[in-house]
């Protein structure tokens, strides 16, 4: 970790109803597509982080921590963002739809935000679905006053419209410090992170209840060879006993994992992988 006084890092949250385009965001500042665009509830303790570094610093996105979705009687989305996750992020970024409609969902995000002073940039996103750009304003002037914003952009992040001014504005709130990643890092660290991840989550799934003590996932090797990313990974558990489940008869149990995890992992890289598990 390299102590510099002139560069800037931070951790960053996006919030926001599903299908908003959290992660299509984040794969469009980060460069490339390695979030994870599942729908699916953080299962795991370890955080997926993802950096963006650049000569002014380094932004770490947490994808989303601890929100989890339910919906509420009228049937719309409540967004629930563990609280210490905003206190101890240096910046929120919210992103809505292009729309002057402000539902429960939105006034609930806006209420669990007022609780925290971690500055918060509103993010409209998809303004390429937006017509008439005039309309841009209504909708700012619609979400102004539902929080406290230290910002308000608006961008595509499919089209990659103003996401330069997003990083800026980001940097803006950052402040300086150690940079916590080496700047090759940024590709290769979160991927197998990510992979570890979705490893865990698939074994963790596949195994359900019968693992009680929790299982970790070492990602061995991560290498592209003829274009297929091969990748060795090791099931780690705290028991011996627990092996033979996670095995189980003549491999089968270890096989699910393996091609459900695999699955997985071509979907987020977009690559054929071939994925070999040990216990
Ligand atoms: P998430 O659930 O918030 O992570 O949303 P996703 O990133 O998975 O995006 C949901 C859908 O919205 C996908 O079909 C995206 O292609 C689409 N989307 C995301 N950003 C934009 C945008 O800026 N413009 C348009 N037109 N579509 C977008
Ligand atoms: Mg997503």
């Amino acid at each position: 970790m390299e102590e510099n006084k002139q560069k800037k890092s931070g951790f960053v949250t996006l919030i926001g109803r599903p299908n908003v385009g959290k992660s299509t965001l984040m794969n469009h500042l980060i460069g490339q597509k390695i979030a994870i665009t599942s729908d699916k509830p953080q299962t795991t303790r370890n955080r997926i982080q993802t950096v963006y570094t650049d000569d002014r610093g380094q932004i770490i996105f947490l994808d989303t921590p601890g929100i989890h979705k339910a919906k509420n009687k009228l049937g719309e989305y409540m967004v629930n963002v563990a609280e210490h996750t905003l206190k101890e992020v240096d910046v929120v970024l919210w992103l809505v739809e292009p729309t002057t409609f402000i539902g429960a969902g939105e006034h609930h995000i806006a209420e669990q935000l007022s609780k925290v002073s971690t500055p918060v940039i509103l993010v409209i996103n998809k303004i390429d679905t937006v017509k008439v750009q005039e309309e841009i304003l209504t909708f700012i002037a619609a979400y102004k006053d539902v929080c406290n914003f230290a910002e308000i952009v608006p961008l595509s992040a499919l089209k990659e419209k103003n996401t330069d001014l997003l990083l800026d504005l980001i940097f803006k709130y950052l402040p300086y410090g150690p940079q916590f990643y080496d700047e090759d890092t940024v590709t290769d660290q979160p991927m197998r992170q990510i992979a570890a991840e979705l490893i865990r989550e698939k074994a963790l799934h596949c195994l359900q209840e019968e693992i009680p003590h929790g299982i970790a996932v070492a990602i061995d090797s991560m290498k592209v060879r003829n274009k297929v990313m091969h990748i060795d990974a090791t099931i780690i558990c705290e028991r011996d006993s627990h092996k033979g489940i996670i095995i189980g008869k003549k491999g089968s149990m270890l096989k699910k994992i393996g091609s459900t995890a695999r699955y997985e992992i071509e979907k987020m890289l977009d690559q054929q992988v071939n994925l070999k598990l040990w216990v």
